[in-house]
Formats: C-alpha cells, sequence, structure tokens
C-alpha cells in the first residue's frame, strides 16, 4: 500500500516515533470561520538599529555585537541549560527530578538582517552550514546530544526576524531524539537495514512524496506527516552526525535547503514560519550509531493560505495527531512552486 489513493480516513505510522497519525482526506472541504493570523510583511531593512542580533548593536545583557561577516554564534544571554548540574533533593517515585546540564548558544546565520535561509544565497547558506557542522563537532565532543534548531516567523515564537538559529547541547539525550534512537536501532536489529535510508529507497523509487532531490540528499513529505506541509531532508549517504559529511555533500545541502524553503515561501507567498532542526546519532553514542542516518525536520504551521494555520488541538491533544491534507497532495503542491 502506497497511500496516495487512499481518500478514506486511515491512520499512518511514524517510523521514526512509533506514534499514528490520523489522516482524513475527505475532510478538506470543511467552511473555515476560525482564527486568521495577519499576514506578515516581507520587506526588512539590511540593519536594523533595534535589533539586538545585527552587527555592532547592543545586546539585552549589555554586550556589543562584533561586525561579523557570514555565520556568527554566541553564548546565549538567556541559557536554558547552564554548564553545571544543580543538587537536588532526592527523588521520589511521586516526584521525580534528574540534575541536568548543559549549554545555549545563538547562531546568526548573516550580518544582513532583511535575509532568510530561503533568500541568502548558496554560498551564505554554505556558510551557516560549516557553521552547524563545527558546532556539532565542538559541543558534541563534551556533551551528550547536541540539538540544532530554528524557529522561523513570530507564529513560531522567533524572537527577532534577524535570520539565526540555535543550538541546545545536553547531558541527556532529549526524549524525542531518545525515540528516534530506539525506534531506528529496532529496525535495525530486526530487519538489518537502516532506517531511513530503506525509506529513501522506497520514495525515490515511488515518487509522490519527494519534493526535491540531489547527489547527496532527499527532501520530501514524509508519508507519516503530522504538519501540514511538514518535510523530512535526509542524507543519501551513510552519514550519521552533522559533522561527518563530506564538502560536496555540504555544497548538496545548501543547495537543496535553498529550493526547498524557498517553494515553502511561494506556496502562500509569505515567508513561511516554521520550527527546523537536525536530528543525528546522539553523541553519548559513540560509535554504536550504524542504525541512524542525519536528517532534518521542517515543522511549518500554515495550513491553507499564510493567515490559516494548524492547532494542535481537541482530539490531537487528547487522542492522537490528525491530518485532512494527503502528505501526497501537500508533496505535489510544494513541487508545482519548484
Ligand atoms: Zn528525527
Amino acid at each position: 500500500m502506497i497511500g496516495h489513493s487512499i481518500d478514506q480516513p486511515h491512520r499512518r505510522r511514524n517510523l521514526l516515533t512509533g506514534e499514528w497519525v490520523l489522516v482524513s482526506p475527505h475532510r478538506m472541504q470543511r467552511p473555515w470561520q476560525g482564527e486568521r493570523a495577519p499576514a506578515v510583511s516581507a520587506e526588512q531593512p539590511r540593519h536594523d538599529p533595534e535589533c539586538y542580533l545585527c552587527p555592532g548593536n547592543t545586546r539585552a545583557g549589555g554586550m556589543r555585537n562584533p561586525d561579523y561577516a557570514g555565520a556568527w554564534t554566541f553564548p546565549n544571554d538567556f541559557p536554558a541549560l547552564l554548564a553545571e548540574a544543580p543538587a537536588l533533593p532526592p527523588a521520589s517515585p511521586l516526584f521525580q527530578a534528574e540534575p541536568v546540564a548543559g549549554e545555549a548558544r545563538v547562531v546568526c546565520y548573516s550580518p544582513d538582517h532583511s535575509l532568510s535561509l530561503a533568500t541568502m544565497d548558496d554560498r551564505a547558506r554554505l556558510a551557516v552550514v560549516e557553521e552547524w557542522c563545527a558546532l556539532s563537532q565542538e559541543l558534541g565532543g563534551r556533551w551528550s546530544h547536541v540539538q540544532l534548531f530554528e524557529n522561523r516567523g513570530a507564529m513560531m515564537g522567533a524572537s527577532s526576524p534577524h535570520p539565526h538559529g540555535q543550538v541546545w547541547a545536553s547531558d541527556f539525550v532529549p526524549d524525542r531524539v531518545q525515540r528516534e534512537d530506539d525506534e531506528q536501532r529496532r529496525w535495525w536489529e530486526t530487519r538489518g537495514k537502516v532506517l531511513l535510508a530503506e525509506v529513501v529507497e522506497a520514495e525515490l523509487a515511488e515518487g509522490v512524496r519527494v519534493i526535491a532531490a540531489n547527489d547527496h540528499w532527499v527532501a520530501l513529505v514524509p508519508y507519516w506527516a503530522a504538519w501540514p506541509f511538514e518535510t523530512l531532508i535526509v542524507a543519501r549517504e551513510d552519514v550519521r552526525r552533522l559533522e561527518q559529511l563530506s564538502e560536496a555533500a555540504r555544497q548538496a545541502l545548501a543547495q537543496v535547503l535553498g529550493t526547498l524553503l524557498d517553494a515553502c515561501d511561494r506556496l502562500f507567498d509569505t515567508p513561511f514560519p516554521y520550527s527546523m532542526g537536525w536530528h543525528g546519532a546522539p553523541h553519548r553514542l559513540a560509535g554504536d550509531s550504524a542504525h541512524w542516518r542525519l536528517h532534518a525536520h521542517i515543522y511549518p504551521p500554515l495550513l491553507r493560505s499564510a493567515e490559516v494555520r494548524k492547532h494542535m488541538v481537541g482530539f490531537e491533544l487528547l487522542a492522537e495527531t490528525q491530518r485532512d491534507l494527503t502528505p501526497e497532495s501537500a508533496a505535489q503542491r510544494l513541487r508545482e512552486m519548484l
């Protein structure tokens, strides 16, 4: 069963998390009278004197940004994790807690306030890719997991329109990553193959959910996508962490990322909001990572226009994720934007 001809309600299983998503294609025609977010104006100056991420400006903590060129990383002034784990009262079965340590940094993608990963050129995007790889390597040397991510747009909680992402490194493996580790390991042990390698092979053969591909990467809407235009960028080679990418693969990533994000921006003619992030083998696993394949998730909330977003509420909060638009239709609409 390949899924794209199903127009009746069904569930699909997310192989990376083990969770199910309810798909209800027949519901696409229902009327909408709910929330409309105001459309975002795309015009931004190249330098904003009020922006705390622009070169030369002073941040809330009083630090002054250098006149940086290209990508530039600095310690988060309000980090969610601190380098020293606190002493905690003894754990109890009813009130379980454990100490955590880590560090958080902000990654400015460009000194140009008006750009985004979607609109910068391949050379500038490559500088961001190189920065991600360097951060994964450096922080992975002393932490259990390195989570790189970006919130784009006020709708996703981005605090500034300046192109930037974050990296949080931790002495624990976060829940979602642990789940992906468990599922990929189970697949490896029961089938003797890398889960995402098999997925990529099948998706390329079938084509319906593939948006763009080159020698090193495939960008697709996963069969089990939960968000309307959720996408996955997967490495085609046996690469488990960002720092293992060859120079050619880094260049190819800059290119496919540009192609995909540009298509997303065109879809509703708006800077497409999203949360995006990288999943590689947790560094705690060291060499025990043969079941892993490096990939990025992109989760955009928009549903049918720049103003109408999807909310995860009701049945989804209480029971299971649900979608109306099929992943196959979503992929087709993104392909039409290429
Ligand atoms: Zn993942």
